[in-house]
């Protein structure tokens, strides 16, 4: 379904973030105060607009709170990232996702409200880490608090087994929720105990993240 989303700052991740939407075929709004930035990016979204989005008269022209999500992706400049913040939390935006570049940054911008806090250094830094640590890890996916989906190229001794001799839910707590056949290729869904292991599959797997990393580690 089509929905409407405003991204606030393009830089990098915000640049990135509002073509990617409207790629996905999303209405976007992108705002910057730099008019370079919007003058790059007008034929890539729906619409783009120069704006201070500290200035609360400003925001207000911009109808934030009929969007699904606003986005405010100012990491460097702190004061401005907490003041786009809250204008657009007092326009009355359904959804707040805000980007934040430490500890600290995010703790602020959950106080006045946001939603939803993204570290994209962070977050990137501890894939990259996960992948570097151990290459069959494919892909990590923060999930809920303590919980992540991991993807995982089985190691050897998977091989063969089927998902019930495995019996990584007993062993370990962690839930086989999709297996990628690349040959032919094929996405089984959660699947049963009955599956085999190939070697040419992906397992996404879910669980608390202590589990999954041992899990790792035994693989490694
Ligand atoms: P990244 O690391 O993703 O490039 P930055 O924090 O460096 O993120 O980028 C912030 C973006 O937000 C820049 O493009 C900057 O011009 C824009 N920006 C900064 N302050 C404001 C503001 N008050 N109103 C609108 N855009 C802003």
């Amino acid at each position: 379904m089509k929905k409407q989303f405003a991204v606030i700052g393009l830089g990098n991740f915000g640049f990135f973030l509002a073509t990617a939407l409207f790629q996905k075929g999303h209405e976007v709004l992108g705002i910057d105060i730099n008019p370079k930035l919007v003058q790059e990016i007008r034929d890539r979204i729906s619409r783009a607009v120069i704006a201070d989005a500290t200035d609360a008269q400003a925001m207000k022209e911009l109808e934030l709170a009929k969007m699904d999500a606003v986005v405010v992706s100012i990491g460097s400049v702190l004061n401005s990232s907490i003041l786009a913040t809250l204008n657009v939390k007092d326009l009355g935006a359904k959804k707040v996702v805000a980007k934040a570049v430490s500890e600290a940054h995010g703790r602020i911008l959950r106080k006045i409200g946001a939603d939803e806090i993204y570290f994209p250094e962070k977050d990137l830094a501890l894939t990259a880490a996960q992948r570097l640590d151990n290459p069959n890890v494919l892909d990590y996916l923060p999930f809920m608090e303590g919980y992540s989906i991991v993807q995982l190229a089985p190691p050897s001794s998977f091989i063969g087994k089927t998902l019930i001799e495995l019996d990584l839910i007993n062993r370990f707590g962690i839930q086989v929720i999709a297996i990628k056949e690349l040959i032919p290729e094929n996405v089984v869904m959660i699947p049963t105990g009955r599956f085999v292991v190939k070697d040419s599959d992906i397992l996404v797997l879910l669980g608390p993240e202590d589990a999954l990393v041992g899990l790792q580690e035994k693989t490694a």
